[in-house]
């Protein structure tokens, strides 16, 4: 970037909240992919909607490219700077603004960590039921950018679902509060949803009105051990027809291996199984304890489980829950390339097979580990780095291995990225889930809220 025009935005940008050493320029100017080399010119960290607006129109006038940046948890590079664009960080919008509890709604600014959110409806008696391994680190607004889904999809949807109102300023510098809040709004097209998961090529996301609900009852988590995957669908029939479940999760058993090294923990039960799946049920009901044993030994019966565990204290849930929550950290030495997945859910247990055999016929040297929410249909495949091959080399491998995966992915009419977006990692690959009209309308709304190409340029498309 121009050294003259850097000069001038530090000098006026209102406030002057801007940072130029080096450890920032590398600690913001990326997120978790651990891909690209971080070219950032600054990092600027803006306290209000002004700000936001002086910004795009200083970055309009010098043609300079803008970055929006969450928590940095994103697994798709949609969130680092490679081309010297300035960053800009929201974690100063970091207000949480208004609970209205007649209409269980809850406003927030952008940059408000999702625990946070999560803790505050629980002190006003309620529940934000997205969750994750990262959201004690994930902004809203990066929630938002990437419509993120998490463990409890099943039973609740994605942030998508979640909400209710958007203020955003668009990369013209135009503010626009969409939705506000309410429940039934049928005036044209709902704007509101072309923002979130837009991952920050519109506009800044300022400020999220989130639905809240009533917290659920009582919760039992069992792990299951499974030799064959085609029993895991049987499996989650069964228990969903007699139950009302929260979560259904599934990890190999060199994940368990993994998480059980990093995180100094017991494997579930006696017995080590080929796969495992992680159920939470609410047990609130009256005789919905008895239903689960039931379900518990009728897939025992079946042959579907070898083995298994039910939690019976909230502790013993929690270490269970950490054996799926674990993995992605204790993969992480490893440098994974990682695959976010999806497929309809009846076809899980076929896709997942399909390609395990792609990866393990391609590559038999690449330890693979696979975890996920089977439940919703999403497989996150991690091909972990030989600890002797460069990184640069270990990615073009996986890149041009991704066009292997991603053509299984097509067959079965799946998605590229079910939940992490698209970012830089996955761009080339976005045309095995879209067709060429939707990624040119894609394009056209792109232009028609950023006609300079200031925001996030090069991500998506
Ligand atoms: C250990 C771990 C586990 C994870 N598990 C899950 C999971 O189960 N489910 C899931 O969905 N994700 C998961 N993720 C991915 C990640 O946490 C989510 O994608 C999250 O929503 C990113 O939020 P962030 O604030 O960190 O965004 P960032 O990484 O900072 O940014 C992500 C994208 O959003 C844009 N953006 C950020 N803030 C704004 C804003 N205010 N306005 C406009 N654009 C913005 C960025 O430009 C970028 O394109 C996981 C990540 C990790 C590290």
């Amino acid at each position: 970037m121009d050294q003259h025009i850097l000069q001038q935005l530090v000098e006026k940008f209102p406030g002057f909240d801007c940072r130029l050493d080096d450890e920032s320029l590398q600690q913001y100017g990326t997120d978790w992919t651990q891909f690209h080399k971080v070219n950032a010119s600054a990092i600027i960290f803006p306290r209000s909607e002004f700000d936001l607006q002086w910004l795009v129109k200083f970055a309009r006038e010098h043609k300079i490219a803008l970055v929006p940046s969450g928590g940095r948890t994103g697994l798709s590079a949609g969130a680092v700077a490679t081309q010297g664009e300035v960053v800009v960080s929201l974690e100063r919008l970091d207000q949480i603004l208004e609970f209205n509890s007649t209409d269980a709604t809850l406003r927030v600014q952008a940059g408000v960590i999702t625990a946070t959110i999560q803790d505050y409806a629980e002190q006003q008696g309620m529940f934000y039921p997205v969750d994750f391994a990262s959201s004690g680190s994930s902004h809203i607004g990066g929630n938002v950018a990437t419509n993120a889904g998490g463990i409890r999809v099943i039973r609740y949807g994605m942030t998508r679902d979640q909400v209710v109102g958007l203020r955003v300023v668009t990369a013209k510098g135009e503010i626009l509060s969409l939705n506000k809040g309410l429940i039934k709004n049928a005036t044209g097209m709902d704007l509101r949803h072309l923002f979130i998961g837009s991952e920050g090529a519109l506009g800044f996301i300022t400020e999220v009105t989130l639905k809240l609900i009533n917290p659920p009852g009582p919760q039992s988590v069992l792990v299951l051990g499974l030799e064959d995957l085609s029993a895991v669908m049987p499996v989650l029939e069964s228990f969903r027809k007699e139950l009302t479940l929260s979560a259904f999760e599934f990890f190999s058993d060199q994940a368990l291996n993994k998480v059980m090294a990093h995180q100094k923990i017991q494997q579930p039960f006696e017995t080590r199984t080929a796969f495992y799946a992680l159920i939470e049920v609410d047990v609130e009901k009256q005789g919905s304890e008895d239903a689960l044993l039931s379900c518990f030994e009728y897939a025992f019966e079946q042959g579907w489980i070898v083995d298994g565990v039910m939690s019976s204290s909230a502790a013993q849930a929690e270490s269970l829950w950490k054996l799926r929550e674990g993995i992605s950290e204790s993969i992480t030495p490893w440098t994974p390339y990682k695959y976010d997945i999806s497929v309809t859910t009846s076809k899980v247990a076929e896709f997942l097979l399909a390609v395990d055999n792609k990866v393990s016929v391609t590559y038999p040297d690449f330890e693979n580990i696979w975890f996920g929410h089977i439940g919703d249909g999403n497989l996150h495949l991690n091909i972990l780095k030989p600890e002797k091959m460069a990184v640069e080399k270990f990615k073009e491998t996986c890149l041009s291995f991704s066009n292997i995966i991603y053509g299984q992915v097509a067959e079965f009419g799946g998605s590229i990225s079910a939940e992490h977006g698209i970012g830089l990692l996955k761009k080339s690959f976005l045309h095995f889930s879209r067709s060429p009209e939707e990624i040119n309308i894609q394009k056209a709304i792109k232009k028609l809220f950023d006609p300079d190409n200031i925001l996030n340029p090069g991500k998506i498309f």
